[in-house]
């Protein structure tokens, strides 16, 4: 114990040191694929190495290697960042190493996660009734909720797979894990309707009713609809009432995908962003994309706990018990459970309600901003609403300037930002999500952006 108390502290100051300024290290490292391989072992050690060694070689061969997500100059995909509690309860929950199989293998890991799941409720004001839990990813709560519909929809489908006739919908901007869980729960890609979205990127209500209508008219058996609240590429909000009045209309299953976009409604003034989802079968949002945690942090939550239960509850002799508690096994595919909400709990108290919305709200406000000085530069356009935190826009033109204008930023290392296809034209987007993330950053990137389009080198 001597040797982890040392390094305890070293480590420690060591991550502090990076957590005060990630901007040492690029944004982007500088590695080509393999190479890290390459330079590693090609067999393990037979005899244990020393902490020093380890830890040489950790900051010699890993850390070149790594994109520095806390970094304030990541801009891409959905940037997020992770926070000295959460950090500190992922420590916490290694060493205590407690396994949330059953209530039993743990109490405290199911009645934990139980209850910050239920203040979360009641922050977002959703129904304090559901049932929720946490998973890895929001790709796995999508497999839950559309595995629990299709059991809803077809009982039989637990033991015989899924029938043919059954169809999801979703529409063209909702994320990719939707197609990826129904392919996986043995839907034809055929079984999923893509449903055409309006100018702003929201689910077209008019086209689901007709696709419904037509596919009863085919003999087809309409199951399961997934509506978006902040779509991947542009954070559009799909029109969650009218897609609930057709659900319950046409008794389908409602997913309403919030990974990204949930965190904001802890922003009183961006609550309408949830507007219907309390109608909801099942509900995803992320913590890790927007709530200072670390990865991984999904939460799943429904309505319809028994159609989970019906879908996933399959108890093996060994895990039989006499007691009362709640078994998360029971509703999901993984039986083993990481002490994940130790870190939620740790970051909603640190930070509370309110200190979380502050940040969120800022960075919300930094990308409005952002916003209007691409709109006065009449060299760009503006390509979709920006509701949140994310703006897309292009140099006004063909795609190629586009595309080199990314990977000319991107090729810097000091800024990471990515891009999308809209209306079949390439282009740029800029999503702010780190905590760290400040005005002086956008001021540099515009900066950088403005002189690598002058024209000759566009
Ligand atoms: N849903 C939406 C709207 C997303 O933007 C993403 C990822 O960015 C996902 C789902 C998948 O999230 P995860 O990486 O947690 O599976």
């Amino acid at each position: 114990m001597r040797e982890f108390r040392e390094w305890g502290h070293k480590l420690t100051d060591w991550v502090a040191d990076y957590l005060e300024s990630p901007e040492r290290y690029p944004v982007l490292p500088a590695v080509r694929p393999n190479e890290i391989v390459h330079s590693l072992p090609r067999t393990g050690p037979v005899k244990g190495e020393s902490m020093e060694q380890i830890f040489a070689d950790f900051e010699k061969l890993v850390l070149p290697g790594i994109t520095h997500w806390n970094h304030p100059d990541f801009l891409a995909y959905f940037a997020n960042t992770s926070s000295p509690p959460a950090i500190l309860a992922e420590f916490l929950a290694a060493a205590l190493n407690a396994n949330g199989i059953l209530w039993k293998t743990s109490p405290a890991v199911t009645e934990l996660e139980v209850a910050t799941l239920g203040w979360l409720l009641d922050w977002f004001d959703l129904p304090r009734q559901w049932f929720g839990m946490i998973l890895d990813t929001a790709s796995t709560a999508t497999l839950h909720a559309l595995a629990a519909a299709r059991v809803a929809a077809a009982p039989e489908t637990r033991d015989e797979g899924a029938p043919r006739n059954l169809i999801v919908y979703c529409s063209n901007q909702a994320h990719s894990s939707v197609e990826k869980g129904a392919m996986a729960l043995g839907f034809g890609r055929e079984q999923v309707r893509k449903i055409e979205s309006d100018k702003a990127f929201r689910m077209r209500t008019d086209k689901l009713a007709s696709a419904i209508a037509l596919d009863r008219k085919h003999g087809l058996q309409p199951c399961c609809v997934v509506a978006t609240v902040g779509t991947t590429s542009t954070t559009s909000i799909d029109p969650v009432p009218e897609i609930a009045n057709i659900a319950r209309r046409e008794m389908l299953w409602l997913h309403v995908d919030a990974a990204y976009a949930g965190s904001a409604a802890l922003v009183p003034e961006l609550r309408w962003i949830l507007d219907g989802a309390d109608q909801a079968d099942s509900f995803v949002f992320n913590p890790h994309k927007w709530l200072m945690i670390p990865v991984d942090c999904s939460l799943l939550y429904c309505a319809r706990p028994d159609a989970l239960r019906n879908a996933f509850s399959l108890v093996p002799e060994y895990l039989r018990t006499q007691d009362e508690g709640l078994n998360l096994m029971d509703y999901a595919i993984p039986l083993g459970r990481r002490f994940r909400a130790l870190k939620l709990w740790f970051v909603l108290r640190y930070y509370g309600r309110e200190g979380l919305a502050e940040s969120i709200r800022d960075q919300v406000k930094m990308a409005a901003e952002l916003r209007a000085r691409i709109e006065r530069d009449a060299r760009f356009e503006i390509c979709a609403p920006s509701p949140l935190s994310v703006v897309c826009f292009r140099l006004k033109g063909p795609d190629e300037p586009n595309r080199r204008l990314l990977e000319a930023v991107n090729a810097t290392r000091r800024f990471f930002i990515s891009h999308t296809v809209l209306n079949g034209r390439y282009v740029l987007r800029i999503a702010i999500g780190n905590a760290g993330t400040t005005r002086d950053t956008l001021d540099r990137l515009w900066r950088l952006i403005e002189e690598l389009t002058v024209p000759s080198q566009c």
